[in-house]
């Protein structure tokens, strides 16, 4: 199970589910097209645009303590 502590990411294994974009069942990861849960097999279908769906999940704002910014 994938769980958030604070501003740490802990991804571990999730219970299969059925792919949004080629209906196996199979462990699935928001790494689709428009956040689509998809299998392995359709994320490697191209590895270019699940890197940056990955990327893009794992941007999240980080909050900044008041003294540390300029406002
Ligand atoms: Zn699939």
């Amino acid at each position: 199970m994938t769980t958030q502590v604070g501003n740490t990411l802990f991804i571990g294994a999730e219970k299969p589910q059925q792919c949004d974009d080629c209906g196996e069942i199979a462990e699935l990861r928001p790494y689709g097209k428009n956040g689509a849960c998809i299998c392995f097999d359709c994320a490697m279908k191209d590895p270019d645009e699940t890197t940056r769906n990955f990327v893009a999940k794992m941007l999240v704002p980080i909050p900044v303590a008041k003294e540390a910014r300029d406002d």
